[in-house]
């Protein structure tokens, strides 16, 4: 099982910003914002490359979602969305996920 699966069997403790039957918000270990979530799909998809029109109806909630997510953590002056995907764009952890950054001015670069 992947990391993020045991964070969503509750086999690692995750400090959790969201949850319902298909998707879960958790705080990055390592945050790089003051306000730092990750949000996934609880089905196990490897990343944004395995997106495709079986499973993307979650992705479509997970950003339906996001806002409500961004704003109950405390964001009020914008937010960006990442997600990393393969080698080149330093994607550790091969389960789907969001990073949600916020909590001040972020830096105008991105890659
Ligand atoms: P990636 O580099 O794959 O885009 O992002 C993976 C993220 O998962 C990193 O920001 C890392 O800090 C976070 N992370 C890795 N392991 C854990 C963990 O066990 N708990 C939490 N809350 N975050 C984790
Ligand atoms: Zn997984």
């Amino acid at each position: 099982m992947c990391i993020f699966c045991k964070i969503i069997a509750g086999e690692i403790p995750s400090k959790k910003a969201y949850e319902d039957n298909d998707m879960l918000a958790f705080y990055d270990i390592n945050p790089q914002a003051p306000v730092h979530i990750l949000v996934i799909p609880k089905e196990h998809i490897p990343s944004v490359d395995a997106i495709d029109s079986q499973n993307s109806a979650i992705v479509a909630k997970i950003f339906e979602t996001i806002p409500e997510i961004a704003k109950a953590a405390g964001i009020t002056n914008g937010y960006r969305v990442i997600s990393n995907c393969g080698d080149d764009a330093c994607q550790t952890v091969k389960h789907l996920h969001f990073h949600i950054l916020g909590g001040k001015p972020l830096s105008e670069t991105m890659a």
